[in-house]
């Protein structure tokens, strides 16, 4: 056993006993954890808000050996990022983040890439909230949809899917951007020629693989407002392609193309 000092989030938290919680949280030393929270139901419990979802907590982890729950022994609040309850849309994406975190990464595998990138989309997306960007509607839309492509796109490639762009996965001819599908099952574009027996494929539009091209390296600034038929290609993109890796839908899917976002 050894106590250990870290900075987390909070992607959900089940009552345990009549007094406790198990909490899984995403760590910036550890990756993901299960940790059991005594006396975290209490009412006026040491943790306060600290087991609130998608809380930013600095904590301290008693690490027990294979087999056993870690314990949660301190939290404290860093950012409670309040503005995300304020904006539907900020909160879907907010929650679909926690459902990727916590449904598609293994337990003990740290990522201080995507822990950072988590935080980073969380904290801008609670702003938005906050009304803080003097942003319309429309405008937050369009922000908040492009920091979750973002995320999407560096949790793939963290995680060793980063989509091929440049080449026909199937052929390894380069792509024309002008005329190439997305394949999921390819893990990225496929010439016309190579999608026709490829059925998880579909047309991909050069406007939206150019944007998709630019998640990874450019500054978010320069596509700041996508327009809506490229963002429901970009979802579309996206979605399909987690789908495909998970094995399942996330279910936070449904709600965001619902918001178009
Ligand atoms: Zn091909």
């Amino acid at each position: 056993m050894s106590l250990e000092k870290t900075e987390s989030l909070v992607l959900r938290t089940v009552d345990w006993s009549e007094t406790s919680r198990i909490s899984t949280l995403w760590t910036r030393d550890f990756g993901k954890v299960r940790a059991l929270a005594k006396g975290g139901r209490r009412l006026k419990s040491s943790f306060e808000n600290a087991l609130d979802l998608l809380t930013y907590c600095s904590i301290v982890l008693l690490r027990k050996t294979s087999g056993t729950l870690d314990l949660l022994t301190e939290a404290q609040v860093l950012d409670g990022f309040s503005g995300l309850r304020k904006d539907l849309n900020a909160l879907h994406a907010s929650y679909y983040l926690a459902e990727l975190l916590s449904d598609w990464t293994e337990d003990y595998d740290p990522n201080p890439v995507i822990f950072d990138q988590a935080l980073v989309a969380l904290k801008t997306w609670s702003d938005l909230g906050d009304g803080k960007s003097g942003l319309d509607q429309e405008e937050r839309r369009a922000w908040i949809s492009l920091v979750l492509f973002r995320f999407e796109f560096i949790l793939l490639s963290e995680l060793g899917f980063r989509p091929e762009l440049k080449m026909c996965t199937g052929c390894s001819e380069v792509a024309d951007v002008s005329n190439c599908a997305f394949s999921p099952a390819g893990g990225g574009v496929k010439c016309p020629t190579c999608s026709v027996a490829d059925r998880t494929s579909f047309k991909i539009s050069s406007e939206s693989l150019g944007i998709l091209g630019s998640l990874g390296s450019e500054t978010l600034e320069t596509h700041k407002i996508i327009p809506l038929q490229q963002r429901k290609e970009l979802r579309k993109i996206f979605g399909r392609y987690v789908t495909y890796l998970m094995g399942r839908r996330p279910k936070l899917l449904t709600y965001l193309e619902a918001g178009c976002i």
